[in-house]
């Protein structure tokens, strides 16, 4: 999920993320904007209609600094040490799919979004929402996988809360997390820092995770081998950082609305363009043929275990080779690079010589990803 950057500078006083009484009706910038009438499936897909609904609702109403460029986790500072938060909330459908489940895609997720915001994650609460009559042995089962997932990661699970709501208000159940993390020395991650010139790191493939969730379903007549690419990403942000940090501009786990929408999300918060070279994106064929038959691009496709990095030219090949170096990174690489136009926009090009601008995701093509 994304939470609100702290202001810059304002690093050794105690508040946390919140609320504050400065005058905000008057400033325009705080002013709620959302006119949607109701809430949709797309104010959850992580597109354009949940940037409205958190850009024109929650952040003026809610947030500290609503003009801050949002990010994977908050940074705040507790009696002068500075730590990182993120929170976030699982509902994926179905609860099991190839190379993963709910229990590991909620410790997973909350890892991911720490390492990003260049912070190792330390310690998570957990809150179930669960349906009644759900089997004992599925919720055993998510917990197992939540224990197992923390332990790879070296993650302590400190806490949580248990809701029970009737037979029919929920789907099984819902998870929801809340990670802690401390920030990694030598990295400041900000959009503001992207420069011209930069390039665009992917870690792996992209669109796994959200065709596998698809096929998982059912409701399409394709096989494919095909699993979810959920992990922590966290060692490969920790050796990509000590080999190349004061290089690294800028990350995020390209989750649901998948890489365009991270990237299109960066050009508004830079104001530059973002380049990328099609041949270079890394796609498994069972994606992109999926894809095809459906009329997705897999750049607007959910990945659980990758992420996006924009790393300063001279530091771009030792960030990819310690990506290289580590298990999990062997299939990272460069996938474009920051110019000066198209301002704002991210465009693809084709060894053809074409090009096309790509959006954010519009709508929600694949609800409940995750
Ligand atoms: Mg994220």
């Amino acid at each position: 999920m994304l939470q609100l950057r702290t202001p810059k500078g304002d690093g050794e006083h105690s508040e946390p993320v919140g609320l504050k009484s400065e005058a905000r009706d008057s400033s325009p910038s705080f002013a709620v904007l959302l006119r949607d009438p109701q809430i949709e499936m797309a104010h959850g897909a992580g597109g354009t209609a949940t940037r409205r609904l958190v850009e024109g609702l929650f952040a003026p109403l809610l947030l500290h600094s609503p003009s801050e460029p949002l990010a994977d986790a908050a940074h705040v500072a507790v009696n002068g040490t500075r730590i990182a938060v993120t929170t976030d909330s699982f509902v994926v459908s179905p609860l099991c799919f190839p190379g993963g489940s709910i229990g590991e895609l909620a410790i997973n997720g909350t890892i991911n979004d720490l390492a990003v915001a260049g912070a190792r994650p330390e310690a998570i609460v957990v809150t179930f929402v669960l349906e009644a009559g759900l089997a004992t042995k599925i919720l055993e089962a998510e917990v197992r996988a939540m224990a197992e997932a923390a332990r790879r990661a070296g993650v302590q699970i400190v806490g949580g809360d248990t809701k029970v709501v009737e037979h029919g208000k929920a789907d099984q159940m819902y998870v929801t997390t809340t990670g802690i993390g401390s920030p990694l020395p030598g990295v400041t991650i900000d959009p503001r820092l992207v420069q011209v010139g930069d390039k665009v790191l992917l870690s792996g493939c992209m669109g796994d995770h959200g065709i596998t969730i698809l096929l998982a379903r059912g409701e399409l007549d394709i096989q494919a081998d095909l699993r979810s690419d959920t992990r922590s990403v966290f060692p490969l942000v920790d050796a990509m950082v000590r080999a190349a940090g004061p290089g690294i501009r800028w990350m995020r786990d390209p989750t649901r609305g998948g890489v365009a929408t991270s990237l299109n999300e960066l050009a508004r918060d830079c104001s530059l363009g973002i380049h990328l070279f099609e041949p270079a994106l890394p796609v498994r064929d069972a994606v992109r043929g999926a894809c095809e038959l459906l009329g997705l691009d897999p750049l607007h496709i959910a990945n659980e275990g990758q992420f996006l990095a924009v790393v300063a030219s001279k530091y771009a090949e030792r960030a990819l080779n310690a990506l290289h170096q580590t298990p999990g990174g062997e299939e990272a690489r460069v996938i474009g690079e920051i110019h000066e136009q198209p301002a704002a926009a991210v465009l693809v090009t084709t060894p053809y010589g074409g090009s096309r601008v790509v959006d954010m995701l519009v709508g929600d093509p694949l609800p409940r990803i995750c």
